[in-house]
């Protein structure tokens, strides 16, 4: 979403001034048409196969705006219990949604075989009798797919690079290859596919064809031992530009998918990007409370926090910051800051704005991914509320919290 509009920003139409003025700051303000635009760029760039696109809950698990991708026949990756319960609400199709994560619990594993899902990204040989456990306990036969490490550098922030092997996720190909034999031989499991995911906000193409050719020697190796499988998954991390990146297109990916599994036409190809689709279709909303000037610094407190959008305190990542109505003066720069007692508590930095005043709105874009997702109560500050635009209408998502939500678990 570029919210835009004669000096003053709107989302899709809709007026950001009055969406703050209902249902006040800060707030988060998606977009069902961007979410939707993003899916049908990344399905289009495939010409020979149809991907099945399975959105990474993490990224943003709110009802509404995964309802869109659910609409949309969008399949669910998810990586908790919690997630498999959010993504049945959404609307996903059980037989979409694959199950990743390096520590599911039995319970869990008993929660998605009850859902009758279409994959385990089974993480190591100890997960994998568990699960097998949990199958033969509920009479069923639970799906597995491995997931590899293929050991590649995808060249991202070190916190969300997660394929090399020194990171705690997958197993290496030798032990992926031990696990399908004995998943082979267990009535309890079925071998179905095998998965990898390297990282996130990945910016070239080469970490993505270095993965999938991993991939490829292992459905190759299996191949020649008698056993098929029926889908290979790329994982996410689809990179986006949140200031100056370059990211690869689609269109590289999905080459680098059609090529290196050309020779297993009957094969299914899964993607499990989160960023990629939601990301752009979010901004934050928050309005000026302070403004003030150290001998070394201009500072703009607003109501908006770490606690609603940690990407900057986490990974120093830059977000555009827009003013929603612009005044005419000459541009500034300040660090644009939020009231936690934190000074990692920063939404922007050193940067250029346009001149502010008290209860002026401004608008953090980008902020569809890992935003509200990553939010907490800290400082006992109440999350934000949620609204999504679709069709020129915006509809309340998720209400603001209180502070009786505050205290409501405490005995
Ligand atoms: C986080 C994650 C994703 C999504 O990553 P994006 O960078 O948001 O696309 C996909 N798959 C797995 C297993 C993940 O952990």
């Amino acid at each position: 979403m570029r919210p835009r509009g004669g000096g003053v920003l709107r989302a899709d139409g809709v007026s950001l001034e009055a969406l703050a003025r209902r249902h006040g700051t800060p707030l988060f303000v998606y977009s069902a048409r961007t979410v939707r635009e993003r899916l049908d760029a990344l399905r289009r760039a495939f010409r020979r196969r149809e991907p099945l696109v399975c959105y990474a809950m993490k990224a943003n698990p709110c009802r509404a705006l995964a309802a869109v991708l659910a609409r949309e026949g969008a399949g669910a990756d998810i990586v908790s219990g919690g997630e498999l319960a959010r993504a049945l609400r959404a609307g996903f199709d059980p037989r979409r949604t694959v199950f990743s994560g390096v520590g599911k619990t039995e319970a869990e594993m008993a929660a998605g075989l009850r859902a009758g899902l279409l994959a385990f990204n089974v993480e190591s040989a100890e997960e994998l009798d568990a699960l097998a456990r949990v199958s033969g306990r509920l009479g069923r036969v639970a799906p597995v797919s491995v997931r590899l490490n293929p050991d590649v550098n995808a060249r991202t922030h070190p916190h969300i690079t997660t394929g090399r092997a020194e990171n705690k996720f997958g197993v290496e190909t030798a032990e992926a290859l031990r696990l399908y034999a004995r998943a082979a031989r267990d009535r309890r499991l079925r071998v179905v596919g095998v998965q990898c995911h390297i990282g996130s906000q990945i910016t070239q193409a080469e970490p993505f064809r270095r993965a999938a050719r991993a991939l490829a020697r292992v459905v190759a190796r299996l191949q020649a031992q008698g056993i098929r499988l029926q889908h290979a998954d790329i994982g996410g991390g689809l990179g986006i530009t949140y200031k100056d990146e370059r990211p690869l297109a689609p269109a590289a990916l999905a080459r680098a998918l059609e090529e290196t599994f050309a020779p297993w036409p009957e094969m299914r190809l899964l993607l499990e990007p989160g960023r990629y689709l939601v990301a752009e279709a979010g901004i934050l909303l928050t309005r000026v409370l302070y403004r003030k000037k150290t001998a070394k610094r201009r500072f703009i407190v607003v109501d908006g926090a770490m606690t609603d959008l940690p990407r900057p305190a986490l990974y120093g990542a830059w977000h555009p910051v827009e003013a929603v109505r612009t005044r005419p003066g000459p541009r500034r720069r300040a660090d644009v800051v939020g009231p936690v007692c934190e000074s990692g508590d920063f939404l922007a930095r050193a940067r250029l704005l346009p001149p502010l005043e008290r209860g002026d709105l401004l608008a953090v874009g980008k902020a569809g991914a890992y935003g509200f997702a990553m939010s907490s109560q800290y400082n006992s500050r109440p999350r934000s509320a949620e609204v999504l635009v679709d069709g020129g209408r915006a509809r309340l998502a998720r209400r603001r919290e209180t502070l009786k939500d505050l205290i409501a678990a405490e005995r």
